[in-house]
C-alpha cells in the first residue's frame, strides 16, 4: 500500500510516496523557520500537499523529525533552535487534524535506522546500531528486534556520549560530546585546530590523501575519535552490525579502509555503510504505517 514518508530537518522537509520499497513520487520544500512554529508547520503541510495527488484515500503519513520525539503521542519533547518553537509541538495531532489520515512520528535518526533495518544495510539484524554522520551525529539502536527509545525518549543519543571531557562546547549545553568531533562539523573544527584553512569535508579528505601534513593530522584525529565511539558502542551492545550513514559516508572512499584497519574488530561484517542514503528517513517513517512492531512498547 502507498504511504507518504516525510523527513523534517532544519534546512528542508523531504517527502516521498513509497509503495512497499518503491519510491513513486518525491518532493522537497525548504524549511521556513522565519516565522517560528507557524512557518515550519506551513512547510510541513506544503510537503504533504505536494504528494497527495499520488496516494490513495487510505494512505497514511509517516514522519521522521529532528528533535527528541515521543512516538506514542507524536509529540516533540525537545528540539534545538534549528527548529525554533518546535519543542512541545504536537506533530501527530496537528497533521491528523489537517489531513484526516493516519500519522506516525518518530525521531529522524530512528526513522533512518528503521529504513536501513527494513530495506538496507541492517536487514536481518535484530541487534544493530546506526551512526548518522551528518552535520551532527545521530544514533539508532535496536535490541532484540526493538528500537531502544529510552525512558524519556532520549535514548541512543550517541552524539552526546562524552568523548573528550572538558572538550568543545556542544549545542546540548555540555562539553566534549562525540558529535563535536565525529560529524561534518566536528571534522571541520578538528581541521581548523590543526591549522587547515578549508571548511569543506571533501576538500579536507582530498588534501589529506594528497599528503598535506596538517590535513593528514586532522583526518588521523577524526578517525581515532570515530574509532573511540564505535568501540564504546560495541562494548555496550555487542551488535551484529554497526551501520554508518549520513553525508560523510558519501566521502567514504577517502577514509573507510583506514577506519576498518584501525578498528580490527572483524570489521568487514560488523561495520557497514548505509544503503538508502538520504531516503532512509522517509522510507523508515512510511514503513511504520505498515508495521510498527519495531517501536511498540516493550
Ligand atoms: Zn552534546
Amino acid at each position: 500500500m502507498k504511504h507518504i514518508g516525510i523527513d523534517i530537518g532544519g534546512t528542508s522537509v523531504k517527502g516521498i510516496v513509497v509503495d512497499g520499497q518503491k519510491i513513486t513520487a518525491q518532493t522537497k520544500v525548504p524549511t521556513d523557520i522565519s516565522g517560528g512554529l507557524e512557518s515550519i508547520t506551513k512547510s510541513i503541510f506544503q510537503t504533504i500537499e505536494n504528494l497527495l495527488p499520488y496516494v490513495d484515500e487510505n494512505s497514511g503519513v509517516g514522519i521522521g523529525s529532528a528533535g527528541d520525539i515521543d512516538p506514542f503521542l507524536g509529540r516533540v519533547i525537545y528540539a534545538t533552535d534549528n527548529l525554533p518553537g518546535f519543542t512541545g509541538f504536537e506533530i501527530k495531532k496537528v497533521v491528523e487534524e489537517r489531513f484526516n489520515r493516519r500519522v506516525y512520528v518518530v525521531n529522524d535518526a530512528v526513522a533512518a535506522f528503521i529504513g536501513e533495518i527494513q530495506f538496507g544495510a541492517a536487514a536481518g539484524c535484530d541487534n544493530a546500531v546506526m551512526l548518522t554522520l551528518g552535520t551532527g551525529l545521530g544514533g539508532g539502536i535496536s535490541v532484540n528486534g526493538r528500537i531502544l527509545l529510552g525512558s524519556n525518549y532520549q535514548g541512543a543519543r550517541i552524539g552526546h556520549i562524552p568523548l573528550h571531557p572538558d572538550g568543545r562546547a556542544c549545542t546540548c549545553g555540555l562539553k566534549g560530546c562525540a558529535e563535536q568531533y565525529v560529524s561534518a562539523t566536528g571534522l571541520i573544527k578538528t581541521a581548523h585546530d590543526c591549522g587547515c584553512e578549508s571548511s569543506d569535508c571533501g576538500e579536507i579528505f582530498e588534501r589529506s590523501s594528497n599528503g598535506e601534513a596538517e590535513y593528514q593530522k586532522a583526518t588521523d584525529i577524526f578517525l581515532n575519535d570515530m574509532c573511540a565511539v564505535i568501540r564504546t558502542v560495541k562494548c555496550i551492545f555487542d551488535p551484529e552490525c554497526i551501520v554508518l550513514g549520513g553525508g560523510l559516508v558519501e566521502l567514504k572512499k577517502y577514509w573507510w579502509d583506514a577506519l576498518s584497519a584501525r578498528l580490527d574488530l572483524n570489521s568487514e561484517k560488523l561495520i557497514r555503510p548505509a544503503i538508502l542514503g538520504n531516503m532512509a528517513g522517509s522510507m523508515g517513517a512510511a514503513y511504520l504505517l505498515e508495521d510498527d512492531t519495531l517501536i511498540t512498547k516493550h
